[in-house]
């Protein structure tokens, strides 16, 4: 299995940094995620791990081979895009053979490695149709087939299941992670989906305007962001302005404890909605109470709005409800302290 080492990778086109210096370090057999809002240089970045993009400065290794400048024919990578671009002329077996044949593999062995490539999505019944002849989730199929065909070191998926509908997606999702996972490649994975993201990655990066702004496991990613752009970009939040002072975080309503300590003197304090607990009396520690302005039921969770203070209204999301409260009633909210965290201004 092969890790990826990117050393201070930049790619500018003319006036646009669309990769800003990039430090990353890929474990072998990893499946990690690049996340980040549109334009962020997610796309670039995993064209530049292929080959088709050529850095304008910095460092590609996979393992202990520099292929910087490599073309992709001279890397093992295989890549799955949105569009599957499969041949409409070829049988699914020979669009997944195609890639052994440009590697001179001979026609016997092509065809026992394309079933078996076809076996690993299930798609080895339909090795004789041609893509037209198949469903959106199945061409997907075939196109990841054919890229892991090729037995390549890093597997790299750019918004790979974009265009399925939402029940083949998380489908798909299951049946990505379990590749990959059996064949132990390192693969890279582009999306917008966050909870593609966080359903199946073992890490993740999140990128703004060409540079990583955090790495790390999705729970890590999701409890404890370093920023608030990474807090509002992965999943719901409440930010709430606070004065960092020797006896705690203080808000306009209340003081707060967090678990996680913060220099200087002003703090804005992420807390998830689903971590405000709804009480049925004011609780102790990082208790608070506010009026109810909305209440939405929906069956397994109840999304409350609670205003805490003056113009602070508090989205609170409440599991198995049983606070189903009127607009105007009192509602006596609490969090746990590890659930605030605090982050620079
Ligand atoms: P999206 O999620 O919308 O696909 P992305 O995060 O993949 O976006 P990139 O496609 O990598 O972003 O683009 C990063 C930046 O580089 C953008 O500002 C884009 O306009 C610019 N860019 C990308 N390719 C080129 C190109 N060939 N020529 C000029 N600018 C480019």
């Amino acid at each position: 299995m092969t890790a990826i080492h990117l050393k201070n990778l930049v790619k500018k086109f003319g006036q646009t940094v669309a990769v800003a210096g990039i430090d990353l370090d890929i474990e072998p057999g990893e499946l990690f995620f690049l996340l980040g809002p549109s334009g962020c240089g997610k796309t670039t970045l995993l064209r530049m791990l292929a080959g088709f993009i050529d850095p304008t400065q910095g460092i590609v290794m996979f393992g202990d081979k520099d292929v910087t400048h490599a073309p992709p024919n001279k890397r093992n990578t295989g890549m799955v895009f949105q569009s599957y671009a499969l041949w409409p002329h070829m049988t699914v077996a020979e669009n997944v053979a195609y890639g052994l044949m440009i590697r001179k593999v001979s026609a016997q062995d092509r065809r026992k490695k394309a079933l078996q490539a076809l076996s690993k999505v299930h798609m080895e019944q339909l090795a004789n149709r041609k893509p037209n002849e198949l469903s959106g989730g199945q061409q997907q199929r075939v196109a990841l087939a054919r890229a892991i065909v090729v037995e390549p070191e890093v597997l790299l998926l750019d918004e790979p299941l974009s265009n399925l509908d939402a029940k083949l997606r998380l489908e798909m999702r299951s049946e990505i992670r379990n590749i990959c996972t059996s064949l132990g490649i390192t693969t890279v994975y582009v999306t917008h989906d966050q909870k593609e993201a966080l359903s199946i990655a073992d890490r993740m990066a999140i990128l703004k305007d060409g540079k990583v702004q955090q790495v790390g496991t999705p729970s890590e990613i999701y409890l404890e962001p370093n920023s608030t752009f990474v807090a509002e970009f992965i999943g719901e939040t409440n930010f709430v302005h606070a004065s960092v002072t020797d006896h705690g975080l203080v808000t306009s309503f209340g003081q707060l404890s967090a678990s996680k300590q913060i220099t200087g003197t002003e703090a804005i304090c992420s807390i998830r909605p689903e971590a405000i607990a709804v009480c049925d009396s004011p609780a102790g520690t990082n208790s608070f109470s506010g009026t109810c302005v909305e209440t939405i039921y929906l069956g397994e969770v109840a999304q409350h709005k609670v205003q805490v203070n003056g113009d602070i209204v508090l989205r609170v999301m409440e599991a198995n409800p049983s606070h189903l409260g009127k607009v105007g009633d009192q509602m006596h909210l609490s969090v746990a302290p590890k659930d605030v965290v605090p982050l620079q201004v």
